[in-house]
C-alpha cells in the first residue's frame, strides 16, 4: 500500500509518498482501508518538529479518517470487514491507504455521511464537544462566543453547541467564512479582524458578557476575551500559536476562569462517551461536517500549506 512518510522533521515537503508493507491486525486491532484522511494543524506543528508529543522517525501523519473495515483481529466484536468507519486515532498513521487502529478507536460512520465527511470528525469534533461541555461545563441557555468559528473545530463547536441549546456568537476573518458559519447554525455572527469585534460582540449580549468563550488564536485574543466575559465566564483554550498579556483583575471582578485543553488529555473513557453523542448527532443530522477541499494523498505539503492559511472554510482532507 502507499503511505506518506516523514523521514526529518522540517517544511512541509519532508513528506513523501511511498511503497510500504500492507498492515495486519493484532488482537483487539483492526485496519481500515482509508478513503479520507483528515488534515488538522497539529499535524502541521508535528511535522516542523515543533510540538511538544514527536512521533518517533520515520512515520506516517494523521489520526483521522475514514473508509472501510479491510481486516479484523482476534477478539474483534464491534465491526466486520466491509463495515463503514471512521476513525479517532490511529498506530499507523491515517495519511495512507491503510491505517492500524485499535478496536476501541474506531466508530460506525451512518450511511449518509460521506468518507470525506467522517475524515474530518475526530480531532475537530471531539475538541469542539470536549472543550464546550468537559472543560468549560457549557449549559443549555448560557451565551457562547466561538472566535475563530469558520475551520475544523469552529464549525463542529457551532453544530453542537446550536443542537445543545446554546446561543451561539461565531467568528470569521472572511465574507466566505462568515456565511459558513451562518448557515451551519451560529445566532449571530462577527468578523475577528474588525477592529471593534470585541465591542460587537459585548453589545451582543446587552452588555452583561459571555458565559463561555472557545478561543482558537488566544495569543491574540485572550486578554481582550477577559474583558467581555459575564460573571462566572470560562474561556477555554483551544488553540494559540505564541505569548499573551492578560490582565488578572479582568477575572478577578468576574470570578472567571481560563480553562486550557489538549485532546491528547482525554482519556478512553471520556472520547468514547464523546464519540457516542457525535455519532448521536450524525446519525440525527444535527452534525454535518463541512469539506472546503479534498486533496490528493500524494499532495499532502499542500494540503499543510494550505491548512495554515487564513480564509478557513471547513475542513481540508486528503484522498488516497
Ligand atoms: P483551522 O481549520 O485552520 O481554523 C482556524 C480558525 O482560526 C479559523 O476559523 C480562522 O478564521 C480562525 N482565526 C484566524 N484568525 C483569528 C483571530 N484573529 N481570532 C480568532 N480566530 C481566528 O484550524 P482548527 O482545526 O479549527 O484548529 C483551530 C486551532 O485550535 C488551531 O490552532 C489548532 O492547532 C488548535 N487545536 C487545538 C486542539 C487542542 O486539543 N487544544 C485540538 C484541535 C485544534 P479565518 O480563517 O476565517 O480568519
Amino acid at each position: 500500500m502507499k503511505a506518506i512518510r516523514v523521514k526529518q522533521f522540517g517544511g512541509p515537503e519532508v513528506m513523501h509518498l511511498e511503497d510500504v508493507p500492507d498492515l495486519k491486525p493484532g488482537p483487539a486491532q483492526v485496519v481500515v482501508r482509508i478513503h479520507a484522511a483528515g488534515v488538522n494543524p497539529v499535524e502541521s506543528y508535528i511535522r516542523a518538529g515543533t510540538y511538544g508529543r514527536l512521533p518517533n522517525l520515520p512515520y506516517t501523519p494523521g489520526t483521522d479518517g475514514a473508509g472501510t473495515i479491510e481486516a479484523v483481529g482476534q477478539g474483534v466484536t464491534r465491526f466486520r470487514a466491509g463495515d463503514r468507519v471512521y476513525t479517532a486515532g490511529s498506530l499507523s498513521g491515517t495519511y495512507a491507504q491503510q491505517a492500524l487502529c485499535e478496536e476501541w478507536a474506531v466508530f460506525p460512520l451512518p450511511a449518509h455521511v460521506s468518507f470525506a465527511q467522517g475524515a474530518a470528525i475526530h480531532i475537530p469534533y471531539a475538541t469542539a464537544y470536549r472543550a464546550l461541555f468537559h472543560r468549560a461545563q457549557a449549559r443549555p441557555g448560557e451565551m457562547v462566543l466561538i472566535n475563530g468559528a469558520s475551520g475544523g473545530v469552529g464549525i463542529a463547536a457551532v453544530q453542537i453547541g446550536r443542537a445543545a441549546g446554546l446561543h451561539i456568537v461565531g467568528t470569521a476573518g472572511s465574507d466566505r467564512g462568515k456565511k459558513l458559519v451562518a448557515a451551519e447554525g451560529a445566532h449571530e455572527v462577527l468578523d475577528h479582524k474588525a477592529p471593534d469585534h470585541f465591542e460587537k460582540a459585548l453589545a451582543l449580549t446587552s452588555g452583561r458578557g459571555y458565559d463561555v468563550i472557545v478561543e482558537m488564536l488566544s495569543n491574540v485574543n485572550l486578554g481582550n476575551d477577559l474583558k467581555i466575559l459575564a460573571t462566572g465566564g470560562r474561556v477555554a483554550v483551544v488553540g494559540s500559536r505564541g505569548n499573551v498579556e492578560i490582565n488578572p483583575r479582568d477575572m478577578m471582578g468576574r470570578d472567571a476562569s481560563i480553562v486550557a485543553m489538549s485532546l491528547w488529555n482525554a482519556s478512553q473513557k471520556d472520547l468514547m462517551s464523546i464519540h457516542a453523542a457525535l455519532v448521536a448527532g450524525l446519525e440525527n443530522k444535527s452534525l454535518r461536517p463541512v469539506i472546503g477541499q479534498e486533496i490528493p494523498l500524494a499532495e499532502a505539503p499542500r494540503a499543510h500549506t494550505a491548512v495554515m492559511e487564513a480564509g478557513a472554510y471547513g475542513k481540508i482532507v486528503l484522498v488516497p
